[in-house]
């Protein structure tokens, strides 16, 4: 890999205001090996309740897939406003003793009923507006996030699939207390009446006399642990017999009732792949394949960022600036290329190929914003300007046992409480409206993440495993956030690799995500603020970026946005030189990284 120093870049491009320097090439990169373990194990999870499920598993000789299990049992609970049974996932495992890496795919699918007009509203022929495709039934895909864990776990499980949920069946019949992020959820998200509109959920979410659940306040769900205790003898009971019923009954509910059925369920498959993995400096950086456009996007920002010596600039503004325009560059390949890879051609090695990369890096000027940002054309590839909208919701945790087997899980219902409709103690997701909701563009041309039945909409969720040059596991990351995912999760990989940084010190790095010619950056200074987006209540003045640095990223043309919080949940376990594991956990949510 060649690496430029600073100096010679800047001299370089001083001369040429423009790009750098080729970077490597693919068959430089370093691979998978094996990694010894020097620990007992560690969990990092959105909420200390799953956490500790997850290191009960742990302690009891399960592995990091029985303790993915129980975690994922408790999220549903515990905070249901951001995954659960009803939802999806991406999920990364590394095997420390074979050293492979494996994509595991559990995203929801569209109903065999969905068309393209899926979220086109016949009476005006324009798209729905984003909050009614929401809250609807057809936005309902089939969830997948349990029968991809079942699939796991018989890859990588080492105790009996139904204890892992033991200790989310005991919190779900006694209680458990109602978090300050999940009632501050139920208080806002229930100011649009939505959630309210839903028999179950208005009568789980809110006290008698209408006001949402306080904090503290001890909730149990009986109806979710007896759903446990069917998903814990039928891994597929959600998919199939009453469960799936009634899950079908709630989506063919009015308003915009969904069109799924006994049978779109029955068919559903988790999917299993390689991870999708690339280099950035002497690192091997692996995430999940699409339909998820975490890992290409994530990783070309790296690839398009590798040039450039970052550890010799630090966090500065020269640097944000690098990372901005490299961003503003993958999101754009992003939504125009990455979609359902059973629907359409998605061309990861050459949306990631090195001299790809460096043609896009060579667009970075040091000095100055660029005025356009466009998706390239690897593949000479005709495909529709994109119109997905955005919305966040999801969870990210990560878990490292005893023998090393990894665990990097990125889990979703969508938007703050899915579609806001509950069956069968849980909440049903929304993940259809991560479709674009216009199938053609304005040119003619057919976007990738149009609607079709059977497709799994474009994710952008990056669970992430990284690797050090001697091919050994050194650090897992991801976190929620709807597509500014993509952004947090790159730059705590910059932080860590470039800058040193612990796991604490990277997920603490000001969030500055740059898409659509805006920069949106946490500031400094600023009191943190509640706005319109529901699930935006970060804490995030403390980490944003100086004024000063604001500042100079206007002076070089960049237009800014200052966000009061971003709601990035990162978690990160990282193994240290002697095998020992640190984490760290994001505290703008209410997140914990506990080792054994
Ligand atoms: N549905 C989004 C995705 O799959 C995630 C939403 C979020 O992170 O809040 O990319």
């Amino acid at each position: 890999m060649k690496l430029i120093s600073s100096l010679a870049l800047i001299a370089a491009l001083s001369l040429e205001t423009c790009g750098p320097q080729p970077g490597g090439t693919a068959d430089q990169a370093p691979g998978i090996g094996k990694t010894i373990s020097k620990s007992k194990g560690m969990v990092a999870a959105a909420n200390p309740d799953a956490v500790e499920a997850g290191l009960d598993i742990l302690r009891a000789g399960g592995s990091a897939l029985d303790a993915a299990v129980g975690v994922q049992a408790v999220l549903g609970l515990v905070e249901p406003q951001s995954s659960g049974l009803g939802g999806g996932a991406f999920m990364l495992v590394y095997d420390a003793k074979k050293g492979e890496v494996w994509a595991y795919d559990g995203r929801e699918t569209a109903p065999a009923g969905a068309t393209a007009e899926l979220f086109i509203d016949p009476e005006t022929g324009e798209p729905f507006r984003f909050f009614e495709g929401i809250a609807s039934g057809r936005s309902t895909g089939v969830p997948g996030a349990v029968v991809m864990l079942h699939q796991a776990h018989q890859d990588h499980g080492k105790r009996d699939w139904a204890k892992n949920f033991n200790r989310a069946i005991t919190l779900a019949e006694k209680g458990f207390r109602v978090s300050p992020r999940l009632a501050g959820m139920i208080e806002r998200v229930g100011a649009f009446l939505v959630l309210k509109r839903d028999d179950n959920a208005r009568a789980y979410f809110f006290l008698e006399d209408g006001s949402p659940l306080p904090v503290g306040f001890v909730r149990d769900n009986p109806e979710y642990a007896k759903t446990l205790r069917a998903l814990s003898e039928n891994p597929r009971a959600l998919l199939e017999g009453p469960i799936a019923q009634a899950i079908l009954d709630v989506v063919a509910q009015e308003p915009l009732p969904g069109t799924m059925t006994l049978e779109d369920m029955a068919n559903y498959q988790p999917r299993k792949s390689r991870a999708l993995c690339s280099s950035y400096r002497q690192h091997l950086i692996c995430g999940p394949q699409p339909p998820s456009s975490g890992g290409v996007a994530v990783q070309s920002i790296l690839g398009m960022v590798e040039p450039f010596d970052m550890a010799g600039l630090g966090p500065s503004a020269q640097s944000w600036h690098i990372f901005a325009e490299a961003s503003f560059l993958a999101y754009a390949d992003r939504n125009k290329y990455v979609a359902d890879p059973q629907y359409v051609q998605v061309e990861t090695e050459q949306l990631l190929n090195k001299d790809y990369l460096s043609t896009r890096a060579a667009l970075i000027n040091m000095h100055a914003a660029m005025a356009d940002y466009k998706a390239g054309n690897p593949s000479e590839f005709m495909r529709g300007k994109d119109a997905t909208p955005d919305s966040p919701g999801t969870s990210h945790f990560t878990i490292v046992d005893g023998d090393g087997l990894v665990v990097s899980m990125t889990t979703t219902v969508e938007s703050a409480f899915g579609s806001q409709r509950m069956a069968a103690g849980f909440m049903l997701n929304n993940q259809l409206t991560d479709f674009s909701f216009k199938a053609v563009d304005e040119a003619g041309l057919p976007i990738a993440n149009a609607p079709a039945g059977g497709k799994r909409p474009r994710s952008s969720m990056a669970p992430h495993i990284v690797f050090n040059p001697e091919g050994e596991f050194l650090f897992t990351t991801g976190s929620p956030g709807g597509s500014s995912i993509i952004a947090y999760t790159a730059k705590t990989i910059i932080g860590i690799i470039d800058w040193g940084l612990s796991p604490q010190e990277a997920i603490e790095l000001p969030n500055v995500i740059a898409r659509r010619g805006t920069v949106k950056l946490e500031t400094r200074g600023l009191e943190p603020e509640l706005t319109d987006e529901p699930e935006r209540m970060g804490p995030a003045a403390r980490f944003g970026l100086s004024e000063d640095m604001a500042k100079a990223l206007e002076a070089k043309g960049h237009k800014l946005r200052r966000s009061k919080g971003e709601i990035s949940g990162l978690h990160i376990i990282y193994r240290n030189e002697d095998g020992s594991l640190s984490g760290g956990a994001d505290p703008r949510r209410e997140g914990v990284a506990r080792g054994l």
